[in-house]
């Protein structure tokens, strides 16, 4: 793949600089068939140094997921070589299965088949709390 010229595809920027690797991990990229390039530490103005990930496909994006991660990446959607869309992230209210609860003591590491459900608590420090035991996330 020509990583500059994607057709029809997803571009991921602005991730901050290391970030790509988990992103790859969150969104499920390894199960992809297409092409997925990862540009580590390119050069950015605005923030000194970001990754990118190159999907050569039209792949779903989870943008929850993706904002919860890396709330200040953008998605750009490639349809035939132009820019047809950019998508601004936003924190989302609830992450669902994304991440598991890491208190011992917390009912979901008892009873398996619970949903893991975390909740933004405090925007402005991005802070998600298990629903069950209100640990933090991170
Ligand atoms: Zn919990």
């Amino acid at each position: 793949m020509n990583i500059d010229s994607i057709k029809n595809g997803i571009v991921i920027d602005h991730i901050t600089a290391g970030k790509a690797m988990e992103i790859y991990k969150f969104l499920g990229l390894e199960n992809l068939c297409c092409s997925v390039a990862i540009i580590k530490n390119a050069p950015s103005k605005k923030l000194g140094k970001k990754d990118i990930i190159k999907i050569d496909s039209d792949f779903d994006v989870d943008i929850d997921i993706l904002a919860y991660i890396d709330p200040d990446a953008t998605v750009n959607i490639i349809k035939n070589s132009e820019l047809v869309e950019k998508k601004k992230l936003k924190l989302p209210e609830k992450i669902t299965n994304v991440i598991k609860c890491k208190n011992p003591r917390c009912i979901t590491t008892t009873e398996q088949e619970l949903t893991h459900i975390f909740k933004l608590t405090d925007k402005q420090n991005r802070i998600y709390r298990c629903v069950y035991c209100e640990s933090k996330a991170k």
